[in-house]
């Protein structure tokens, strides 16, 4: 497509014939079904990838939900028993003092996941209406949610941490509440809807935006997914 005009360079490896293996990015003729070298089967996009991210998307909601209303921290001290949801607990943190750990708290426990699920959701609808962001730049958010996916239980850790930590029986003992369970299942079936998302996807509205390009003043088309 772009070899008429020398100032565009963005050739797709499906334009240019080829699709590259997900696994070792081997790249093989486009009719090949399957990778020589590693054996996975090769697509040259996944026509399923947008059903599945929008699956795994709401069970990912779905957790989050009891993840924040639930309590998070079950504290016993000699008599009295307080339940704690995570912003309830990093507020009580702020009032004590430990406005440091409260804000990594929110951060990591509301800011970043509820950030995901809006990223993840902005990327799988930009492949079907088109955007006014260019491709590079939503590769570049895909490429960040898949990487922050990994360090999104910091919650969970800091509950498993405080739970081994505190267990004085009698007089004080701190249990993981339901929360710590559904926040768990919420970052698993996040990663999932990331892992889902066919990022090759994005590239198929290159032409549309170097054409957008081209004729100045004129806005990005959508273009469905061929
Ligand atoms: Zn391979």
């Amino acid at each position: 497509m772009a070899l008429d005009q020398p100032d565009l360079i963005a050739v797709t490896a499906r334009d240019a014939g080829l699709v590259a293996c997900r696994r070792c990015a081997r790249v093989w003729p486009i009719d090949t079904p399957t990778c020589a070298q590693c054996g996975s089967r090769l697509v040259s996009r996944d026509p399923k990838s947008l059903s599945r991210v929008w699956a795994w998307w709401s069970l990912g909601i779905m957790a989050y939900i009891p993840a924040n209303l639930w309590p998070m921290l079950e504290t016993r001290l000699f008599l009295t028993t307080q339940d704690d949801t995570i912003v309830s607990g990093a507020l009580d943190l702020l009032l004590h003092g430990s406005a440091g750990i409260a804000i990594v708290i929110l951060v990591a426990s509301v800011g970043i996941p509820l950030a995901k699920f809006f990223a993840i959701a902005f990327l799988a609808l930009s492949v079907r209406r088109g955007s006014r962001i260019r491709a590079a730049r939503r590769m570049q958010l895909y490429e960040i949610v898949d990487y922050i996916g990994r360090w999104s239980m910091i919650d969970v850790f800091v509950v498993a941490i405080l739970a081994s930590l505190v267990q004085l029986n009698v007089v004080a003992r701190i249990d993981p509440g339901p929360a710590s369970l559904a926040f768990a299942l919420s970052v698993i079936f996040t990663m999932l809807s990331a892992q889902a998302f066919d990022p090759r996807l994005i590239w198929d509205g290159i032409e549309a935006e170097a054409r957008a390009e081209t004729a100045p003043g004129a806005a990005p088309e959508a273009t469905p997914p061929a």
